[in-house]
């Protein structure tokens, strides 16, 4: 949304020169609009999701390498004749064995992702809730200092230095 009409609020005159040119232009953001975190939340959280999520919780906990480690130990030791020759189901070099792992990992590894692509959308979602919390508390602040007399536009200044310092920081470091 734009609105080009002349800003009359001292204060918001204030956050549309912040850019640099006093255009009028003060909602050209487009996050004012915040919906709840909990309700984006929800979104996200369907059944198949979350039993994706347990899924790959578990496969990233020591149970699984201890069951896994059980299960290979139990099944070579029953497939080199440990308890008699006539039970041996899966000779070495344990082709059937072979087959159930690598599906068994091509599942865990869609699993892995889908829980992935779900925390970044989470991400996203808090960063963006984050911003509009940082937005509206500048736009308070300003309005607050406005009508308390502070020297805005001295403020804005050292806001403006503090900033291109820790940019220059940002860049020696990266
Ligand atoms: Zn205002």
């Amino acid at each position: 949304m734009t609105t080009n009409t002349p800003i009359i609020c001292p204060a918001c005159r204030v956050i549309d020169r912040a850019d640099g040119i006093e255009d009028g232009n003060l909602y050209k953001i487009d996050h004012f609009h915040a919906r709840s975190e909990s309700a984006l939340f929800r979104g996200l959280m369907r059944a198949q999701d979350r039993l994706a999520d347990r899924i790959t919780a578990f496969a990233g906990s020591l149970r699984f390498v201890y069951i896994h480690t059980a299960w290979f130990a139990v099944w070579i030791a029953i497939n080199v004749g440990a308890i008699g020759v006539a039970r041996e189901f899966d000779k070495f070099p344990f082709g059937l064995l072979t087959m159930v792992v690598s599906l068994e990992a091509i599942f865990l590894a869609t699993f892995v992702m889908i829980t992935q692509n779900r925390q970044g959308r989470r991400a996203d979602i808090r960063s963006k809730i984050d911003f509009e919390t940082n937005l509206r508390s500048e736009i308070w602040s300003v309005h607050i200092g406005t009508a308390l007399g502070i020297d805005v536009e001295h403020v804005e200044d050292v806001v403006r230095k503090a900033i291109a310092g820790t940019r220059s920081e940002l860049n020696r470091q990266a």
